[in-house]
């Protein structure tokens, strides 16, 4: 009887897991320095947070990520939309050179 309620118990936590993930939710900035992976290591609690506190760091190339339940976590499109939105500005999904890294130097 015991072992018939575990795979509830597994469910009812992954369920719990799913549910309450922006409760567990952290982002930090990354980026490469001298061919190491950086990290902030701050628990900032909005991706735009994250992403200032990456341009801050001044280096090229930088991006965030999402922390669940301790586990790093790649951003999904929609956040990394939001990202390229800030770094680029709104109007940059509608360029075709979205990726580009060559810049046209007006300001
Ligand atoms: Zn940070």
């Amino acid at each position: 009887m015991l072992t018939s309620s575990q795979p509830l118990v597994v469910e009812i936590f992954a369920s719990l897991r799913v549910r309450y993930a922006n409760l567990n939710r952290h982002y930090e900035a990354a980026w490469t320095e001298s061919w190491c992976h950086r990290r902030c290591e701050h628990f900032h609690e909005t991706l735009i947070d994250a992403a200032k506190c990456a341009e801050k760091q001044g280096q090229p190339g930088w991006y965030c990520f999402a922390v669940e339940f301790d586990q790093p976590r790649q951003l999904n499109p929609q956040e990394e939309w939001d990202v390229h939105e800030f770094k680029f500005g709104p109007k940059a999904h509608q360029e075709p050179s979205l990726f580009r890294e060559d810049t046209n130097g007006n300001e």
